[in-house]
């Protein structure tokens, strides 16, 4: 198959552009050749110290043409990074799309979804995790959080698709805990997660080589949200830690703990801090924030020597949003509101809410709600949305005023799944996510861990 020109993607995924990925990809591309072939000739004779005449009075402007000297600038993957075009398989994994995409505005796409699934019957399973757009969770099989997918995924030997509707890391996961026949497909290889890209391999193997210079790594546990690569998790499984999720942070923490004095948590510092100090009564003071990008992780040794609780400088780019004016504001502004947010929030946040939880904790506890009751929800946009349009009989909310989807889930979008689903259907498995052996064995380690938590 030939792929599509890079702003192809782009374009075809015009309703996307619109909501979530336009900040990832809409302007980038758009923004893109412009500013590398126009704006850049023009700088060029100054950059190249090549003098041009200036024009005469009255005389039109010169026709730009190309100075002597200047060369095109290479397409080094920085450059093309930069421009929104290139990938860096290393901390993004895999942020192209083969393929050509049928146009959002197609009025069919509804219906050959429905033709592709069918033609694929029980071989493909579509998982949609919650923060998926409504147009993509109205073909999932099952929806859920990151974790509740990926044992539903394990739980369908027989399929031999796994259609992952979520992030990459999520499908990574699936891949781990499914058979070797399977294959996991995510419908477009650019949805990754920022959280998941804030700890690479290679920088969390520095840290644990600042941590043995200050002499404490034998006490270290390390323990990783589920939102991170399989790197991650393997580096975990090998070093006698374990995966945790925001439903069981508690439990996890209190697993290492029982192994170990000290904990390294990544890549969220905020679940690691609300975790440390709202369950287990830590004080904010056992608590330090390791920097990847500072020698040393800007940490002192004997800071780390004297804390309890290392957290990973990461964090989510949706829930970081939510401010205390977020909290203060909705309270003001709807007199009796409770605010329920996810711990994956800033730790004040957290502390002036009513409720915190997990995705599922915020989808049951709007169930319970009694009718009539306000709730101002901080979470990802498309779950509120969802939840307010399920439950009309209460007021619900989104926490800040300020719309906030998150852009690398709302990537896959109803072109992006009908392309995978056709792709399968006639028998080019596209998009799969592998993981290699060795990293899912130690990967599996720590995910074990964790499913066997009490
Ligand atoms: S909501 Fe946050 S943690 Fe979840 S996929 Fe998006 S960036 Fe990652």
């Amino acid at each position: 198959m030939t792929p599509p020109p890079a702003t192809s993607h782009a374009s075809a995924t015009g309703p996307a552009s619109a909501t979530g990925p336009a900040s990832a990809t809409g302007p980038a591309s758009a923004t893109g050749p412009a500013s590398a072939t126009g704006p850049a000739p023009a700088a060029g004779p100054a950059g190249t110290g090549v003098a041009a005449d200036p024009p005469a009075a009255g005389a039109p402007a010169p026709a730009p043409r190309p100075a002597e000297g200047w060369a095109e600038p290479a397409a080094t993957p920085l450059a093309l990074l930069l421009l929104g075009q290139g990938s860096d398989p290393g901390s993004e994994p895999g942020v192209d799309c083969p393929g050509s995409l049928p146009a959002a505005s197609d009025p069919d796409l509804v219906a050959r979804a429905r033709a592709a699934k069918a033609a694929l019957g029980d071989r493909a399973f579509v998982l949609g995790h919650h923060y998926q757009r409504d147009e993509v969770i109205a073909f999932a099989d099952v929806t859920g959080d990151s974790f509740k997918l990926a044992r539903d995924a394990a739980a369908r030997p027989a399929a031999e698709f796994i259609v992952f509707c979520g992030v990459h890391f999520m499908a990574e996961s699936a891949d781990i805990l499914t058979g070797d026949d399977q294959k996991v497909i995510l419908p477009d290889l650019a949805a990754g997660c920022s959280m998941a890209d804030m700890a690479a391999l290679p920088q969390v193997e520095t840290a644990w080589e600042v941590l043995a210079d200050a002499g404490v790594v034998d006490q270290i546990v390390p323990v990783t949200y589920m939102n991170s690569s399989a790197d991650i998790k393997g580096f975990v499984g090998r070093h006698g830690g374990l995966v945790c999720t925001s439903s069981n942070a508690k439990r996890a923490l209190e697993w290492a703990y029982a192994r170990g004095g000290k904990v390294l948590f990544f890549p969220d510092q905020h679940l690691g801090r609300n975790t440390a100090v709202l369950e287990l009564g830590f004080d904010l003071a056992d608590c330090v924030l390791y920097d990847p990008h500072k020698p040393g992780g800007g940490l002192t040794p004997a800071q780390v020597r004297d804390a309890r609780m290392i957290l990973w400088r990461g964090h989510c780019s949706v829930h970081g949003r939510f401010t205390l004016d977020s909290v203060e504001e909705v309270r003001r502004r709807v007199p009796g509101v409770n605010v329920l947010v996810h711990p994956e929030c800033r730790h004040e946040v957290v502390r002036a809410a009513d409720l915190v939880g997990s995705t599922e904790f915020i989808i049951r506890t709007l169930e319970a709600a009694p009718p009539g009751s306000a709730w101002a929800v901080g979470t990802e946009l498309n779950l509120v949305r969802r939840l307010a349009n399920a439950h009309p009989e209460k007021r619900v909310m989104f926490l800040d005023k300020t719309v906030c989807y998150c852009a690398t889930m709302n990537r896959i979008d109803l072109p992006h799944l009908v392309w995978a689903l056709e792709e399968l259907a006639a028998g080019r498995v596209v998009n799969r996510i592998t993981v290699d052996p060795e990293t899912a064995r130690y990967a599996r380690v720590a995910l074990d861990r964790m499913l066997a938590l009490p």
